[in-house]
């Protein structure tokens, strides 16, 4: 209990007061003759609200970046399959061309062997052995050409998927950008509601202040609660009678006997 001449209060408390009592009637709670105490603290617990709000909203960015570079996922996996896909053609035309020149030495080969040879039936052997080879050397350009037109349109597939890669990278740094802007933002909203925060709680109590935020700690965003009937709005369990006459009188600071929440009369 806190029996204690209430602090004088601020032009910018008083106008803070009157912007929640707005709030609060908006909301059908109406505020008697408050403690100015606990007015002042229920001003501290609003702005404390805020700033846990924008705490929260900060530690949320870095995740949503992450989300937003995952859009990059798909297409990144495109240009490295088209990428991949080019590359295995480019290694199967290479092996072509090497069969190629392959049979052409065995060509050369046979033609000189075919000069030097006395016999006919020699002779004729190798021609046909050179006919063959010739041959072998027809379907593997053919098949060379086709590679390289299907080279071709692994090209185009692969400028293909890094342009979209690039549209998404630009959408993605828009987000990314947008992000950055908001984190810069809500920092600066964080800075300014604790700089108000250390001007709201200047004209309270130090004792009391305590009080606030040792519950603030274990009751979390709501160590001053209304008391409704005679129920507290934090822990919604019954409070004494005494309890209920104190707060009514609002000559002191009450508390919930069940979880210490300070009480105000609504
Ligand atoms: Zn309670």
């Amino acid at each position: 209990m806190f029996f204690k001449a209430p602090p004088p209060i601020s032009a910018e408390i008083k106008q803070l007061l009157a912007q929640m009592r707005l709030a609060l009637t908006a909301r059908k709670v109406y505020l008697y003759s408050m403690l100015p105490e606990v007015e002042s603290l229920l001003v501290v617990q609003n702005r404390d609200q805020k700033i846990d709000a924008l705490r929260k909203e900060l530690e949320l960015i870095p995740r949503e970046k992450a989300r937003a570079e995952e859009k990059l996922s798909n297409d990144t996996q495109a240009v490295a399959a088209a990428k991949a896909a080019l590359q295995e053609n480019e290694v199967a035309i290479k092996s072509v061309e090497l069969d190629i020149s392959t049979r052409r030495n065995t060509i050369d080969r046979l033609k000189v062997q075919q000069f030097e040879t006395k016999k006919n039936d020699e002779y004729t052997a190798i021609a046909k052995e050179i006919v063959n080879y010739t041959e072998m050397v027809d379907e593997l350009e053919t098949k060379e050409l086709e590679l390289m037109e299907k080279s071709d349109v692994l090209k185009e597939k692969l400028e293909l998927a890094q342009k979209a890669l690039g549209q998404t990278q630009s959408v993605v740094d828009e987000d990314i950008a947008l992000l950055d802007q908001k984190a810069g933002e809500t920092k600066k909203r964080l800075e300014e509601a604790l700089a108000e925060r250390e001007t709201l709680i200047e004209p309270i109590d130090e004792s009391l202040l305590a009080l606030y935020d040792r519950l603030r700690n274990s009751k979390g965003t709501d160590p001053v609660a209304p008391l409704k009937g005679s129920q507290c709005g934090g822990c919604h369990m019954k409070v004494t009678s005494s309890t209920v006459a104190s707060v009514q009188a609002e000559k002191a600071i009450s508390q919930c006997e069940n979880c210490g929440r300070i009480l105000y009369a609504t």
